[in-house]
């Protein structure tokens, strides 16, 4: 998952041709003075902090200015801010408009419908969740023929445009609908979307590109800075590994069974905090790696949880040992496995050789672990 900011959701919006009020990025109060006092940025004009949390105008995050003094001083209130745990480093200065009424917009997937979702709602400038849902729209999409023109007119009809506004707002979700497709995009929200005059303006950008779409788009690869240290390392090493807050590292096999392992601790009241996904991986070099990058994680206990299907039992035992081996005695844990299927017995049998367990119940190996995390096994 790829959040962009404001700013950046609106480079697109611009590119599809969605109508934006003009503006422009700031790093320092000085450049927003200087942005307002050319003229670059209209004045009276809006000063937000681009952050990835939402809520910043009722959060302080978003202020109007009629002076370049006042744009000066409202940067300065809102750079290094400490907004929901990130800090403001940039802002976007944009002219003020005039809104009539503020809407909502949204494409994004709909995964028990197995297709994309428009969402149109008349309330826009406040969070979607708080909408009553009867005031929602919720039009499913043919991918195939796309946003048809019958569901860009019941849009309309939901959102109360109509006159020449109605002909900018069928144009706008077509570009909407050709960002979301060809950007890869999971999310493209405007919220509010603004009836200005007799036209429309996205007041607010919200950009979520699928991270599996990645590869095509290393137009972003320098703000992927939602992972933590190790968690990039684990991606560029091609390792599925996620940190959370617990003390419990999880190593397991497949997706399925590493969440079901997941809440399987939790039943226990175990924590989990890292949690890697060997997927059919069994080459006991890769093994080594991942487990040497989870022991970085410093887990309090490690549950190693594998069901031998296309992976083998043996291999995985074997750089399991080999990666143990390498961690120094000082930084060691407890270990936890559950070794089931292709080629058990093997690597049941390097484990023992090298002093681990594998307890064959899911609920026992499960309680193992959590107590040995609290230290009490
Ligand atoms: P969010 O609270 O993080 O979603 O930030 P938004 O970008 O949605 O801005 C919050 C609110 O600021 C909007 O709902 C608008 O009411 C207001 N706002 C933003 N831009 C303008 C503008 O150009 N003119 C006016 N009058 N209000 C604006
Ligand atoms: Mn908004």
């Amino acid at each position: 998952m790829v959040k962009l900011a404001e700013w950046r959701g609106k480079d697109l919006f611009r590119k599809y041709g969605v109508p934006l009020p003009r503006g422009q990025v700031a790093r320092s109060a000085a450049e927003a003075e200087q942005l307002t006092r050319s003229g670059t940025v209209p004045l009276p004009c809006v000063v937000k902090a681009q952050v990835l949390a939402g809520g910043r105008g009722k959060g302080g995050a978003v202020r109007f200015a009629n002076t370049p003094e006042e744009a000066r001083a409202a940067a300065q209130a809102i750079l290094g801010l400490d907004f929901k745990g990130e800090t403001v480093k940039e802002l976007l200065l944009e002219e003020k408009l005039a809104i009539g009424r503020e809407l909502y917009l949204s494409l994004t997937l709909d995964r028990s419908a197995r297709l994309p979702i428009l969402i149109a709602s008349a309330q826009g400038g406040v969070e979607i969740e708080s909408v009553d849902d009867a005031a929602i729209a919720r039009i499913p999409i043919d991918p195939f023929p796309g946003l048809a023109a019958y569901e860009r007119r019941r849009a309309a009809k939901v959102l109360g445009v109509t006159g020449p506004a109605a002909a900018s707002l069928d144009r706008l979700l077509s570009a909407l609908w050709r960002l979301f497709q060809q950007e890869d995009a999971e999310l493209v929200e405007i919220n509010p979307l603004a009836v200005v005059g007799e036209g429309l303006v996205a007041l607010d950008a919200k950009v979520i590109i699928e991270d599996d779409a990645g590869f095509r788009h290393p137009e972003y690869s320098d703000i992927r800075d939602d992972r933590t240290p190790l968690e990039e390392i684990a991606r560029e090493k091609e390792i599925a590994f996620v940190q959370l807050d617990g003390n419990i590292g999880v190593i397991a096999n497949g997706a399925g069974l590493t969440m079901a392992t997941l809440d399987v601790l939790k039943e226990f009241d175990g924590n989990p905090g890292v949690f890697l996904d060997l997927g059919g991986t069994d080459d006991p070099k890769k093994v080594t790696e991942a487990f040497l990058l989870m022991a970085q994680a410093k887990p309090r206990a490690v549950f190693l949880n594998i069901f031998g299907g296309v992976t083998r039992c043996d291999t995985v035992a074997k750089g399991l040992v080999a990666a143990m081996d390498q961690v120094p005695p000082a930084e060691r844990f407890p270990l936890v496995a559950r070794i089931r299927g292709n080629n058990e017995r093997e690597g049941i049998e390097i484990l023992r050789a090298a002093g681990i367990t594998s307890i064959p119940s899911l609920k026992d190996s499960a309680q193992a672990v959590v107590a040995a995390a609290r230290g009490t096994a």
